[in-house]
């Protein structure tokens, strides 16, 4: 086996950086990251030789895969290959840059962090649009089940909890799970009725002025007093937040 270049495209530092994001996952077992059948990254092994074993088994797979659908399909070759186990357990194989990435663990968890990993690697990264972070194998605590997840997934999957919007754990801005920004803007639920009741009571306002002093600035006076504070007493109950996500 000859000395590759595969430390051009993929370096060494992105494999260790995948096996830090893999190794704090909740429901990923395992992970070892080969090429020509050889690990170069592994976690989750107690035996270093079961590593070897899955990475040479994931190479044969993913080509025997590969040559059944170019060949009886004319397909072209798949760069991944999920395999379903038992217990809601599964095998995911991933091709990128000649670099092999065999996962294995929990069907949604593992679908999560596989899709990640290919997004890191095939440089579609997940950036905080304040402050440039890198999120896309930044891991986030569940709120509702305390599993350890990605930061970048939408609902939890362990519990379907929903997590589209968090706060980017570098600069605390609110944003959404693939990197927008969320913009919080007040807005009035019920404006016609706070409309209707301010001039409704600016009226009554009017008419007491007036019977307390029959002259137009006093009626004035009744209408701005009555109408001003019924306008910003009703202004705050029908304060509602909504929020709008806006694509950076
Ligand atoms: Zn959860
Ligand atoms: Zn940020």
């Amino acid at each position: 086996m000859s000395e590759h270049d595969h430390n051009d495209s993929i370096s060494l530092e992105s494999l260790a950086k995948i096996k830090n994001f893999i190794q704090k996952l909740t429901g990923v077992e395992s992970f070892v990251a080969s090429h020509e059948g050889l690990p170069i990254e592994e976690y989750g092994y107690d035996d270093p030789q079961k590593a070897e074993v899955e990475a040479a088994l994931s190479e044969d797979l993913l080509k025997a895969s590969s040559d059944i659908i170019t060949s009886a399909l004319g397909e072209k070759p798949p760069n991944k290959v999920s395999l379903l186990l038992k217990n809601d357990r599964s095998i995911d194989i991933i091709k990128i840059n000649e670099i092999i990435i065999t996962l294995k663990g929990q069907v949604k968890p593992l679908n999560e962090a596989t899709t990640l990993i290919t997004k890191y690697l095939k440089n579609k990264k997940i950036i905080c649009p304040y402050c440039n972070t890198d999120l896309t194998l930044e891991t986030y605590i569940c709120p509702n089940c305390s599993a350890t997840v990605p930061f970048a997934t939408q609902h939890c999957p362990h519990c379907s909890t929903d997590l589209a919007i968090k706060t980017c754990p570098s600069c605390n801005n609110p944003i959404t799970y693939d990197g927008r920004k969320v913009i919080y803007k007040e807005e009035i639920s019920n404006r016609s009725l706070l409309i209707m009741d301010t001039m409704l009571v600016a009226i009554i306002g009017a008419m007491i002025g007036w019977l307390a002093q029959p002259t137009i600035i006093s009626a004035v006076i009744g209408a701005m007093i009555g109408g001003g504070a019924t306008y910003f007493i009703l202004r705050n109950i029908f304060k509602a937040k909504k929020k709008i996500v806006i694509r950076d």
